[in-house]
Formats: structure tokens, C-alpha cells, sequence
């Protein structure tokens, strides 16, 4: 066991193996930085270029996409540069420039770093309904994981339900892997026209995402997947797991319209209402954050060289407000030119030189994106799908109507509710609760959910093994147990 922490000093560490991570470990220690590229998973890839599990050959690349390639590739470029690569590690505090980190069972490491670039990615969008902790409804990333990673269908009649490119391409991913998606519901209504030459007109220089989301269409269409426009799933039905998903029609604010149900034979539902930037981190480290519920939420405000409001602090990829993959790799590639900067390994006219492109291409996905999110404008009718009797924070097992009733008791704000319920308290810390609770905060107190502050965030961000915590408590500089004999 641990009495002390090991310690070491870097120019940079990069939070997250992700194209983001990759991109902006690579682009700083091209310009000779010191590099350390911490992720909590076993490979590298982050998400979107996560690789099959190791237990399965590749025999067709060209059959895998060009997604699986562009990660390949770029993995092998980090595996093959100067960048120490810490896998299995997460991070789980971060005090001024010290990141902690702990790998495998309880071993803990301080690395300190004079610029710390943070890109932790972002998780599925939790959407609470009556049903929605029955074994089968997973999230849509859960199903795509088990298909691409360990090639297991997620059920036999599987309904996708959400909205949004993604969820489009995870149907079509799906059922490419041979899975039997029955119907696809998406929330938003039909594009308009105006709206799809609104995305044809932002389309230079994003011919790769346009042409992804038709080829994703196509497929739909070649395996005659029904798309249900305007429609939700607003409860789920089953004894022991999902058998029944109750489908309904929605307003344009996505609110169930009453009498419009109908129920469909299932035994999956995979929930794809797109993605919450993984904020924990950037809010330990206190950099200021604004409120983007078409982005996921409490996204960091940032300069245009990702730097956050905290010096020393740089955000790139989805944990800066969910932009996609493309987007992902520019932003990391910027971050680590301005890392390299920042640890006086670059000229600032250099950098500027060398960003310029990436900066162009910055410009013009974020046009394709305002035009993708015009046309699937995420609805508030989210926050009014569960009832009473539905468990919000699953950790806790606390439900709607306890939360309701310590609003009514405690000040009206987050910190109340977590207090009086322990909601949020539990493994994921308020992942999955926290935006619903956030809009019972809002509703009770007449705000708009953008100005209900989350709860705080403490270390540990992720749970990790005791004897971790006990070896080091770095706030207070000495063992808080000793575990000497
Ligand atoms: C479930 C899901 C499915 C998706 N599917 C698609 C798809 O099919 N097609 C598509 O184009 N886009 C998809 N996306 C979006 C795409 O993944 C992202 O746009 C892209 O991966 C963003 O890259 P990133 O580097 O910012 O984050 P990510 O690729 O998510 O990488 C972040 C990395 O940070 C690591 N990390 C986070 N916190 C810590 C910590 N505390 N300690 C250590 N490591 C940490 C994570 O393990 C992860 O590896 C999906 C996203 C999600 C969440």
C-alpha cells in the first residue's frame, strides 16, 4: 500500500485520449514539450475512435469506415511519438497546477504540470422517464459500445429513441453490426426546407459530415428502419426488463401530446438524446462556464487558443460543448500549439502561422454546426417526461417526488436538494441527476435552468479505491491514515 505519492513535473498533461487529447498531445510535443497523455480506459481513442477490444482481429479495414482508420492512424502516431501515454489512470483532483492521478488499484501519482490541457469528452444526455431504469433501456453510446467493441447486439427488437445527428448514425451503426433496430424516433420535427439549405449552404469544407449523415439516411432507408418524426418515448414497460416502449407525438418544445400514444413490442431502448460535456474537471479548476443547452449544458468559456478563464488551464473537444469529432481534433491541435506557447517552447508568431488552417476549418464546422443545431433545437419537454415515482438519481435511488418535497423544505438551489436527498452524492456525482435536478431547481424557484448553479464539485471526480484516498489527502500535504505498520 502507498505512503507517500510519487511525484514528477511536466511541461504539459493532457486529460484524455480522445481525438481532441491526441491531437494537442501531439501538436506540443512536436514543438519539443514534455508530454504526459492521462486516460481512465485501457486504449487510447477516446470515443468516437475507440478500437475493437483486443480479443478480435480486424480482417476487413475498408469494411470498418473511415472512422475507424482516422483513429488507428492517429493512435499510432501518439503511440509512436514522445508523449508518455498513461492508460487505465484517471484523474481524480486537480489543486492549482498539480493534477493527481491513480492507476490500477491504489497507486497514486502527482504530476506537476505548468499547463494543463483538459479534454475529457462528453457523456450521453440522461433523459429520466417512467420505465427508464429497466434492464434493456441503455443509452444509445452503451449500445454502440457493445456493438462496435464487443460486437454484441444490446437486444433483438431494439427501438433508438432521441434526436439528432448522432442518434441517426448510431441506428444506422447498429444495424451495420447486424442488430435489429425496428423503428427510429426522433424528437425534432421533420427538416424544413429552408432548414436543409440552411446545412447545404454551410456545407463547404464539411463535405465528409454531410456526406455521413446521408450515408446514414441511406442506410436507414436500405434496411427500411421507419424514422417517426415529432415523436418520444415517454415510458417504458416490463416486469423484469423493457417489453413495451409507450411512444408518443411531441410539440415543437418536445411536450408529449396527450392521446397521441402508442405502444411498440421491444426489448431494448436505446436513449440517443445527444451529449453532456464532461465538465467535472473544468469546474474543479474553477474556470467560468456559461449555459448552452443545444451544447449539453455548462459549457467553459474559452479564448481562441482554447485557454480557460483559469491560466494554465486549456479546454478542447466535447468537454467544451459537444462539436464532434472533426471539431475535437482542430481544437486539441490549437490547445497544444498554445501549450507549447504557454511553456515557452513556441513563438506566439509561429503558433499563429501554424494554426491558421486549423483555425479555417474551426470556422467553418462551427457554421455546419449552428445550422445541424437549428435543425434539431433540443426541447425542454425532456425535463417533464418523468413522474412522481421515478428514480432521478439512480446512485441514491432518489426520486422526483423526494426531490419535489425538499424543495419545498430546503433553499431552492442544488446544493438544497443534494443535501436533504443525496442526490448527486453517489458513483457518478451527479451525472446523470444533475440536469434534472437542475430543472426542478429551476421550475420551483421560476428560473431558467441556466441560472440554477449545479452543485459543487469535490475530488475525487470519478470513484476510485480507498486505500488511494487514504495514502494522500493533497490539501492537507501529509497522509490524512497512515498505513504504515
Ligand atoms: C457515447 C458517445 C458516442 C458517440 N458516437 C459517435 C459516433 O458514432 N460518431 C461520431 O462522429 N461521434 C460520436 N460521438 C461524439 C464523438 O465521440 C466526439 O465528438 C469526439 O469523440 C470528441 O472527442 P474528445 O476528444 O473531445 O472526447 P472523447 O473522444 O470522448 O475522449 C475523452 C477521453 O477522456 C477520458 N477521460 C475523461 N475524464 C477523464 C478523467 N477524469 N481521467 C482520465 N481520463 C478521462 C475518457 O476516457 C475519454 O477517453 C459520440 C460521443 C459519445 C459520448
Amino acid at each position: 500500500m502507498p505512503t507517500h505519492v510519487r511525484s514528477t513535473q511536466r511541461d504539459v498533461v493532457v486529460i484524455g485520449g480522445g481525438p481532441a487529447g491526441m491531437a494537442a498531445a501531439l501538436a506540443a510535443s512536436q514543438c519539443g514539450a514534455q508530454v504526459t497523455l492521462v486516460d481512465e480506459r485501457s486504449a487510447l481513442g477516446g470515443q468516437v475512435y475507440k478500437q475493437f477490444n483486443p480479443a478480435f482481429q480486424v480482417t476487413d479495414e475498408t469494411g470498418q469506415g473511415a472512422q475507424y482508420r482516422r483513429g488507428r492512424d492517429m493512435i499510432a502516431a501518439v503511440l509512436a511519438s514522445a508523449v508518455e501515454v498513461l492508460t487505465d489512470t484517471v484523474v481524480w483532483g486537480i489543486w492549482g497546477r498539480e493534477v493527481f492521478v491513480c492507476r490500477g488499484e491504489e497507486e497514486v501519482h502527482r504530476i506537476e504540470a505548468l499547463t494543463i490541457i483538459i479534454a475529457a469528452g462528453a457523456y450521453d444526455r440522461p433523459v429520466p422517464f417512467p420505465g427508464w431504469t429497466l434492464p434493456g433501456v441503455i443509452t444509445a453510446g452503451g449500445g454502440q459500445s457493445l456493438a462496435k467493441v464487443f460486437r454484441v447486439a444490446p437486444g433483438h427488437r431494439i427501438l433508438m429513441a432521441g434526436s439528432g445527428p448522432l442518434s441517426l448514425s448510431f441506428a444506422a451503426e447498429l444495424k451495420h453490426y447486424g442488430a435489429n433496430v425496428i423503428m427510429l424516433t426522433e424528437a425534432c420535427r421533420r427538416p424544413t426546407v429552408a432548414a436543409i439549405w440552411r446545412l447545404l449552404w454551410a456545407s463547404p469544407g464539411n463535405a465528409a459530415s454531410l456526406r455521413d449523415g446521408l450515408a446514414y439516411l441511406t442506410a436507414l432507408k436500405t434496411h427500411r428502419i421507419p424514422v417517426r418524426w415529432s415523436t418520444i418515448v415517454s415510458r417504458a414497460e416490463g416486469r423484469d426488463r423493457v417489453e413495451r416502449a409507450v411512444i408518443a407525438n411531441v410539440d415543437e418544445r418536445w411536450h408529449v401530446i396527450p392521446g397521441s400514444e402508442d405502444v411498440l413490442d421491444v426489448d431494448a431502448i436505446c436513449l440517443g438524446y445527444g451529449l453532456c460535456p464532461s465538465n467535472e474537471l473544468t469546474r474543479l479548476c474553477g474556470c467560468a462556464h456559461n449555459y448552452d443547452e443545444q451544447h449539453g449544458g455548462w459549457v467553459p468559456w474559452r479564448d481562441e487558443w482554447m485557454r480557460s478563464s483559469v491560466p494554465g488551464v486549456l479546454v478542447a473537444g466535447d468537454c467544451a460543448g459537444i462539436s464532434g469529432a472533426a471539431t475535437a481534433v482542430d481544437e486539441g491541435y490549437v490547445a497544444g500549439l498554445a501549450a507549447a506557447v504557454d511553456t515557452t517552447h513556441l513563438s506566439v508568431a509561429r503558433a499563429t502561422a501554424l494554426a491558421e488552417r486549423a483555425r479555417r476549418k474551426l470556422r467553418r464546422q462551427r457554421r455546419f454546426r449552428a445550422a445541424l443545431d437549428a435543425m434539431y433545437p433540443v426541447g425542454t419537454g425532456l425535463y417533464d417526461l418523468a413522474d412522481e415515482s421515478t428514480v432521478i438519481c439512480r446512485c441514491e435511488e432518489v426520486t422526483l417526488g423526494e426531490i419535489r418535497t425538499a424543495l419545498r423544505q430546503c433553499p431552492p438551489d442544488a446544493h438544497g436538494v443534494k443535501a436533504f436527498t443525496r442526490a448527486g452524492m453517489g458513483f457518478c456525482q451527479g451525472r446523470v441527476c444533475g440536469r434534472q435536478v437542475a430543472a426542478e431547481v429551476a421550475a420551483a424557484s421560476g428560473l431558467p435552468i441556466g441560472a440554477v448553479s449545479p452543485s459543487s464539485v469535490r475530488p475525487p471526480v470519478k470513484p476510485l479505491p480507498i486505500a488511494a484516498v487514504a495514502a494522500e489527502m493533497p490539501e492537507r500535504r501529509r497522509p490524512i491514515v497512515s498505513l504504515e505498520p
